[in-house]
């Protein structure tokens, strides 16, 4: 019971720090986020009613926790927001509850093997983190044991209880992260059962994921974001398009088949990896993938005089880079279709678009994350002619000036 004497919705959303808006109704959450959004983006272009979720609980297809000790006994669950300690979670209200239930499974594994949890503090132990992610259309699951060295005593002992318990799991992988960094997965990991990926099916195309792949969280509001989007983009069948921070190709290749051609560029090798694979495996043959930094590979491109019609970008939280913005004008992209889950950086970087005669037309908000803080935006930008492009200036230069005013 809270100090209010109300029955809190969740035992530890006071100290796990996930969900800062799960004891507020549904509805509130949307209004507040809605808000915010409108008040940091409202100068740039209309903000459009938030869309939220039918049932705002268990959207989280991928789940992780942390193993460790607490007064002798294994627990699992995450760090106190800002600190090391770990607080026990055993039943979440935002994920899978298969998900949970094999984790669970796993921490009475784990004492009756008597494999040792990680101590970060001393180095000791095996064990450090359990990932669970699961296809939701597929129904296939992948768990991702990551221990601290490759020796995993009794493992197929191991493996096969966890299979008995839970047949339904499909593929198993042992991760290594030896290092004493904050980071969830290290470099090398070997597959213990299955083949090491799962699938799932979003908007029509079928994806591989492996377990270091970003693929979003919650797949019943990913499939609306990106119906968005790329409606937004405006494909006729002839335009060239490039797929920036492209993950696993999921845009670029549902885009393909409405697109002339499709570029994709991504950081992480194995994303890529998949991407190449996910294109051959849909048939979709109008696309080519770059293993690269988005801004290297953008800059790169300017320079030698290429060109897209359209560019989709869809960055991490800290945003894209102003070389990158440039090099999208010096390309001449006519549209830009700018997914984001920072709104801040976001809000940053339509201000660099501005300055190169880019106006956002307007801004689609997603839920993707109920009862979290957290929000998915696309954003349409267009370039404008070179005369409308400096009228546009002086008054959004005005609207800047009468905001700074209040
Ligand atoms: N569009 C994909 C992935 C979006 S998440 C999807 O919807 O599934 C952001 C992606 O940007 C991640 O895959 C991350 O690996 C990648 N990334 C991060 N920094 C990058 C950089 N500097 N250059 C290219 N890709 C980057």
């Amino acid at each position: 019971m809270s100090n209010t004497g109300k029955q809190r919705l969740c035992p530890v959303s006071g100290s796990c720090g996930g969900c800062q808006m799960i004891e507020l109704p549904y509805g509130e959450q949307l209004k507040r986020k809605q808000d915010y959004l409108k008040k940091l983006l409202g100068k740039y272009c209309s903000v459009h009613p938030i869309v939220g979720m039918e049932q705002p609980l268990h959207y989280r297809n991928k789940v992780h926790a942390v193993f460790g000790y607490r007064r002798g006994e294994v627990v699992s669950g995450v760090y106190e927001e800002g600190s090391h300690r770990l607080v026990s979670v055993e039943r979440c209200l935002i994920e899978d509850e298969k998900a949970d239930e094999i984790i669970a499974t796993i921490r009475g594994l784990v004492k009756s093997f008597k494999i040792r949890t990680y101590d970060e503090d001393s180095g000791y132990g095996l064990l450090r983190h359990v990932l669970v992610r699961r296809g939701f259309a597929t129904g296939e699951i992948m768990v991702v044991l990551v221990t601290a060295s490759p020796v995993f005593p009794s493992k197929n002992n191991f493996i096969k209880a966890l299979r008995k318990a839970h047949p339904e799991i499909t593929t198993i992988v042992q991760n290594i992260n030896a290092r004493g960094t904050s980071m969830v997965l290290g470099e090398r990991e070997q597959v213990l059962y299955g083949p090491g990926y799962i699938e799932d099916v979003l908007c029509g195309c079928r994806f591989r994921l492996s377990a270091g792949s970003f693929y979003q969280v919650n797949p019943v509001q990913t499939e609306l974001l990106y119906h968005k989007a790329i409606e937004l983009a405006g494909l006729t069948g002839k335009e060239s398009v490039l797929d920036a921070y492209c993950g696993i190709g999921t845009i670029g290749i549902i885009a393909a088949a409405k697109a002339g051609s499709v570029v994709g560029v991504e950081l992480n090798r194995a994303a890529v990896r998949d991407a190449i694979q996910n294109a051959r495996a849909s048939a979709v043959r109008n696309i080519r993938f770059f293993s690269a930094d988005a801004t290297e590979f953008m800059t790169g491109a300017a320079a030698e005089g290429g060109t897209f019609d359209v560019v989709l970008m869809d960055p991490p939280r800290s945003g894209s880079t102003p070389a990158f913005i440039h090099a999208v004008s010096a390309v001449q992209a006519k549209r830009v279709v700018y997914i984001s889950c920072g709104p801040d950086t976001l809000a940053r970087d339509l201000k660099e678009f501005r300055k190169l005669g880019y106006r956002a037309e307007g801004a689609w908000p997603y839920d993707l994350f109920p009862a979290t803080g957290h929000v998915e935006i696309v954003c349409l930008l267009s370039k404008l002619h070179a005369k409308r492009h400096i009228e546009v200036e002086i008054c959004m230069d005005e609207m800047d000036l009468t905001a700074a005013d209040k």
